[in-house]
């Protein structure tokens, strides 16, 4: 790794901050310890045990705790969320991120966001870091928004089309959803507060923001283009291949966009939206 690095250095003639040995170690500690509980508390598949480790350990060795904790307040608190949910409500869920998360699920999570802070390493800049928390409570606030919104079942639209949908699914939104969303994106701006020097309430703004504009983003792509199946047996419309032990057919929408694909991208967006509101508003 340290190999590594030196080379980059040499190729691009960036001068990357050094890591001291402790937090590789720590970094390496915790990352077992997050990725193992998570994984035994069945909020992770194998492939996302490993994943989560990963990132957890790139996260932690090149970020230390300012990087780590806005993501690690995302992820712990919304499996918590979910846990709690599943308790209340057993059975059926018409969501695909409702299972247990995979290798693409983390991916689409935390995966812009990690090239955001590995892009930091080589270029600091506090815009990075805004660009990181922005794109994780995009994530924070889709999350919330749909395991508040099924919890407290209330009327739930679908975004374009403004007809009743069933809580839970791609594009529905609802005002118990929405105020979930908003404690989700809040949430991950306080976890960061911290760090930020000057400023707290306009990064906290910004932060907030990006986060519901960016989980509308999101349900709005989910409305209008993510694919969504149906179950031959019970009729239900599902985001799941298989339903009532059955495979599911194509309902509607472009059929590679999942919502991964979906989170990935508002994920995406909300990191950069979060820099072109900051540079074309406040500076
Ligand atoms: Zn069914």
């Amino acid at each position: 790794m340290l190999y590594y690095l030196f080379i980059t250095q040499n190729i691009f003639g960036i001068q990357p901050s050094p890591i001291p040995i402790q937090q590789i170690v720590l970094a390496f500690v915790l990352a077992i310890l997050i990725s193992l509980v998570s994984y035994k508390f069945n909020f992770l598949k194998f492939s996302g045990m490993l994943t989560v480790f990963v990132m957890a350990f790139i996260i932690f060795s090149l970020g230390g705790w300012k990087w780590t904790l806005p993501m690690v307040t995302f992820f712990i608190l919304s499996n918590l969320i979910s846990k709690y949910k599943k308790l209340i409500i057993p059975g059926d869920d018409l969501s695909e991120k409702s299972e247990r998360r995979d290798t693409t699920q983390v991916l689409a999570n935390g995966g812009f966001a990690t090239l955001l802070l590995i892009a930091n390493f080589f270029i600091t800049s506090e815009l990075l870091y805004l660009a990181y928390v922005s794109s994780i409570a995009v994530v924070c606030a889709d999350t919330w928004e749909t395991e508040i919104g099924t919890l407290i079942k209330g009327n739930t639209f679908d975004i374009l089309r403004f007809n009743l949908v069933q809580p839970g699914i791609s594009g529905g939104i609802s005002a118990a959803g929405t105020m979930g969303g908003l404690a989700g994106a809040f949430t991950v701006a306080i976890s960061s507060l911290y760090w930020i020097n000057k400023n707290h309430f306009l990064f906290t703004l910004v932060v907030a923001a990006t986060g519901i504009i960016g989980s509308v983003i999101d349900s709005i792509i989910g409305a209008a283009f993510q694919r969504k199946n149906i179950c031959l047996k019970c009729r239900s419309v599902t985001e799941k291949s298989v339903h009532c032990q059955t495979s599911t057919q194509i309902f509607s929408g472009i059929n590679w966009l999942n919502n991964d694909a979906v989170n990935f991208a508002a994920a995406s967006f909300g990191g950069i939206f979060s820099i072109l509101i900051t540079e074309l508003i406040f500076i």
